[in-house]
């Protein structure tokens, strides 16, 4: 089942999440409904906080990523991104290092805009993965700045945090669009201002 992904100004997304326990009711059809609302919007994460959860959960899928390594010219930020199908559960952020570095990232919460946010670019990460299995995995590249990104919104951060005051008031208007629903978005989506009727 397709689920409306919350738009930029809800509080949902400002929320810290709590974790969750193995009695969670109905989580596996929660994590398909998740993977499914993600392909359809074309998306490479989706945190639990943007279909209206606040849990510590999120997916990734970021072989469209491997797609595009050019084989005479890899890109080693990309390598081993063809199976990167992930479930993060109560995840744990446990070091960051290396240097920052800057991608244009997106979110499907706050659609038409990218902007460059800098990261570090190795993390080390645990978490349960769907089967309650535990993980600690180091994580490079566009790997790491997916799940760093996933990561945020399970704490109440979005990309457009990072973003300077200046460049963040730039974009106040756009964001207030966005909350009101008037944009332009081809998946469904739930927005937290109503329009006024006339
Ligand atoms: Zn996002």
């Amino acid at each position: 089942m397709i689920l409306p992904i919350v738009a930029y100004g809800d509080p949902v997304l400002k929320r810290e999440a709590e974790e969750i326990d193995e009695n969670y009711e109905g989580l596996q059809e929660l994590i398909s409904n998740m993977f499914e609302t993600m392909y359809q919007a074309s998306g490479v994460g989706l945190a639990a906080p943007q279909i209206g959860r606040s849990i510590r959960l999120f997916i990734v899928d970021a072989s469209p990523f491997a797609d595009d390594v050019d084989d005479e010219n890899p890109d080693p930020k990309a390598e081993g991104l063809k199976d990167f199908k992930k479930v993060f559960i109560n995840p744990i952020i446990e070091e960051e290092d290396g240097e920052d570095w800057a991608f244009q990232e997106g979110c499907l919460s706050i659609p038409t805009i990218r902007e460059d946010v800098y990261r570090k670019e190795k993390i080390t990460i645990s978490y349960y993965d769907e089967n309650w299995d535990f993980h600690e995995d180091v994580l490079e590249g566009y790997a790491a700045r997916v799940v760093q990104h996933e990561y945020d919104h399970v704490d109440g951060i979005l990309f457009t945090d990072h973003l300077s005051p200046l460049k963040k008031r730039l974009l106040n208007k756009k964001l207030n669009n966005i909350s009101k629903g008037n944009v332009d978005v081809a998946y469904r989506m739930k927005f937290p201002v109503k329009k006024r009727s006339k």
